[in-house]
């Protein structure tokens, strides 16, 4: 959905977005990496959920230059990718990195982003500024940014500064958008890898070369790729087992507030049942003629656990059913419930024995 003339005021990255981007910022201190934003427009924010990464034709310290057919690709990634509604997203953004300068976006950044905006004036620029480090205090500042170019004015256009920030909830916009920011973190290390080797296989293809620079290229190709992996592959793996070790923990506990939101139902209808049982037992004494008394003391007792074993029947008759389901679960739970039920059960009737004799 196309929206003419709405100034966007705040850009909005799920948190899976920005961490991919930092990552392909961080992995390149000498050139700038590339990518597109994909998402939607809510009013005058524009919601990035997830991202493509893109492979350069040119790697320079201060420009980046992309095949059209990847814009392409970008388009048919973000067209392939429903929201929770079921409407397609959109590449509404790019990002680039500016290593070892400032955040701002320079002139060529201003034309390219202006020229976006022709086809869709909800487009908007993010800049990552990474590796600045100041060399008397050694303090190292990154730095992002959102922009858009005003074009009100005639000549070159002008830096509109939009405010930017990260919000956890809108990752999981829906699982397909969610494993596709995760996946972008995998396409890094290939789409890195594929750039190394197209840059050897390119002075191959020159024609014929000493064989001692082949090997030293050879050698070159390897260092690199050994570089990304150390520098990227590495610590992506880190973070992925971290955040799988949390994951684990995080379900461990939901299941252990299941069961104890289960035990705490299967008590209150132990307490259900106890009423249940009392009358089981009150009926008991009508039937058998039994009233509490000092001289009926042993008849009174024979008659209790006659009552006691009518209301244990009574009262476990739900937890029969749980003790059907979980055989192949093992044991351990479902005789757990019935323990807990049944202790509970026998501690509220001796209490209620005692406070009633
Ligand atoms: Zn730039």
């Amino acid at each position: 959905m196309k929206q003419d003339g709405v100034q966007v005021d705040e850009i909005i990255l799920s948190s899976q977005v920005m961490e991919v981007c930092w990552t392909h910022a961080l992995s390149s201190e000498k050139e700038e990496i590339m990518g597109l934003l994909v998402g939607r427009v809510e009013g005058s924010k524009v919601k990035f959920f997830t991202l493509k990464v893109l492979k350069r034709l040119t790697k320079e310290k201060d420009r980046v230059e992309i095949d059209p057919s990847q814009l392409m690709a970008g388009a048919e990634f973000a067209a392939s990718l429903k929201d929770e509604n079921g409407d397609e997203l959109r590449v509404m953004g790019w990002y680039h990195s500016h290593p070892h300068i400032t955040v701002h976006p320079s002139a060529v950044d201003l034309r390219t982003q202006a020229a976006y905006q022709l086809m869709d004036s909800s487009f908007v620029g993010v800049i990552f500024s990474v590796f600045c480090t100041d060399r008397s205090t050694g303090v190292d500042t990154r730095r992002v940014t959102g922009f858009q170019a005003d074009t009100s004015e005639p000549g070159s256009p002008s830096c509109r500064s939009v405010q930017i920030s990260t919000d956890e909830n809108i990752s999981f916009t829906s699982r397909e958008i969610f494993v596709s920011a995760y996946k972008a973190l995998g396409e890094l290390w290939l789409v890195l890898a594929e750039e190394e080797r197209e840059e050897f296989n390119k002075f191959k293809a020159e024609g014929e070369i000493d064989p001692i620079a082949e090997i030293n290229n050879q050698a070159q190709l390897s260092t690199r790729l050994a570089h990304l992996h150390r520098h990227l592959v590495m610590p992506v793996m880190q973070t992925m087992r971290l955040k799988l070790q949390i994951a684990k923990v995080n379900a461990k506990k939901t299941e252990e507030r299941k069961m104890n939101a289960q035990v705490s139902g299967s008590l209150k209808t132990g307490d259900g049942a106890m009423k249940k049982s009392e009358n089981v037992e009150k009926e008991c004494r009508r039937e058998k003629n039994d009233t509490p008394g000092k001289g009926i003391e042993k008849r009174r007792r024979s008659s209790q656990e006659v009552c006691a074993e009518k209301r244990i029947r009574s009262d476990h008759q739900p937890d029969q059913i749980c003790l059907k389901k979980t055989p192949q679960d093992g044991p351990s739970r479902s005789s757990r419930f019935s323990d807990i039920i049944f202790k509970s059960d026998i501690e509220s009737r001796k209490k209620s024995d005692s406070q009633e004799f």
